[in-house]
């Protein structure tokens, strides 16, 4: 199931070429892309589709975001290599596998236990290693902060002040924010005085739960 082959190299190349026809302009995204096996984190009856430009269920009503989506995100991060990046979110963990292959060092937490502990058990094994949370990821991870980097994967109701406290002076995060069915992806940059707030193309998410999130209950 983990082996990568020639062919699933070439459909990884050809799913680079559709996302730079899609605007995505980083070549160190790209290169990124073209090496994490995305099928590997697909279950068998799904393993056709691993190389198409679309979102995939993971279990536990989770999905693995859409390449483009993965790719669009992780380029407004600008990351470099040795940047501390805090993923909310970790579902399948091939956003996380995305960053580490940028040479960040990626600290990733997800709600949902099972999930954290299929995915901390998985991920190592393809040889990516981010440190891995279980928890409230929309308050954070306050005793690893501050964080030159916030990715949230999941999509908000608000910008979540707690995770603004946790960037770096210049700090940048990239986080969908809207209502249930779509969202505006957002980038907001910290500055010693302000938060710049840009405002990108509309996606949908599966929504952010916890104390910055929605509730569901009600
Ligand atoms: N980054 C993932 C895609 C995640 S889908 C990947 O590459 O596959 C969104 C994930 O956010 C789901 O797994 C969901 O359980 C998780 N999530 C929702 N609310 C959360 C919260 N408050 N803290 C941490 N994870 C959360």
């Amino acid at each position: 199931m983990t082996e990568d082959n020639y062919k699933q190299r070439g459909l990884r190349n050809k799913l680079v070429s559709k996302l730079r026809l899609k605007g995505i302009t980083d070549e160190a995204v790209l290169s990124a892309i073209a090496k994490v096996p995305r099928h590997v984190f697909f279950e068998d009856a799904l393993l056709s589709h691993a190389y198409e430009d679309k979102a995939f269920p993971i279990g536990e009503g989770q999905t693995i975001s859409q390449p483009y989506t993965v790719a669009f995100q992780t380029e407004k991060l600008q990351i470099k290599p040795g940047n501390k990046v805090l993923e909310v979110g970790t579902g399948s963990g091939y956003q996380a596998a995305i960053l580490l292959e940028m040479g960040a060092t990626v600290y990733t937490i997800e709600f949902n236990r099972k999930l954290y502990e299929k995915t901390r058990d998985f991920l190592p094994m393809l040889g990516y290693r981010p440190y891995f949370f279980y928890g409230d990821g929309s308050k954070g991870i306050p005793i690893k902060a501050p964080f030159d980097k916030i990715i949230v994967t999941a999509g908000a109701p608000i910008i979540p002040q707690t995770l603004l406290n946790q960037l770096t002076e210049d700090g940048i995060m990239v986080i969908p924010v809207g209502n249930r069915d779509a969202q505006k992806m957002m980038r907001l940059i910290k500055k010693k005085e302000k938060v710049l707030k840009e405002e990108f193309n509309q996606f949908a998410f599966v929504p952010l739960l916890g104390a910055e999130g929605w509730n569901l209950s009600g």
